[in-house]
């Protein structure tokens, strides 16, 4: 499986405790893991989004350097469509693409609807590694640290 792979490469990236930037992640670092090799398999937009209590997509950042940024989106946008599909539903790898072409994106931005024209093209590995590693640091371990559970576990 590719998250044996995964897992000594994140481990050999964490060289001292670093300070939490991120909310504790809800899962195992395993299941968590899997869930970002998803991301190889649907086109890269380069965001990170925030879900409100209604469902919508808030554009919280953009990833320097990626499909999103070319495209024109910016934090604060709120998602409407991409590849008209609900967002959902592109979150959940239900949409169709090819690397290359272009997929519209609909954002909500200053009341107003746009659309964006995001270019297809898979995350790259660097940059993917990077993504789960630093999210591994600051939604994981640097919670493991203060967690009294494990510390209790540690001194059994
Ligand atoms: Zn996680």
């Amino acid at each position: 499986m590719r998250v044996r792979l995964w897992l000594p490469l994140i481990l050999a990236l964490v060289a001292s405790p670093v300070a939490a930037a991120e909310p504790p992640c809800p899962l195992d670092i395993a299941t968590c893991v899997a869930r970002y090799q998803l991301m190889r398999e649907r086109p890269w937009l380069g965001v990170a989004v925030d879900r409100d209590s209604l469902g919508a997509f808030h554009i919280v950042s953009v990833t320097p350097g990626a499909p999103a940024e070319a495209a024109g989106m910016k934090s604060g946008d709120v998602l409407q469509s991409i590849s008209e599909k609900p967002p959902a539903d592109w979150f959940a790898g239900r949409a169709s693409w090819k690397a290359g072409d272009h997929s519209p994106i609909v954002v909500l931005r200053d009341g107003h609807e746009r659309t964006l024209q995001m270019r297809d093209q898979v995350i790259p590995e660097d940059v993917l590694a990077k993504i789960i590693g630093t999210h591994i640091i600051e939604g994981h371990l640097a919670y493991m640290h203060h967690d009294p559970t494990s510390e209790q576990i540690e001194n059994h």
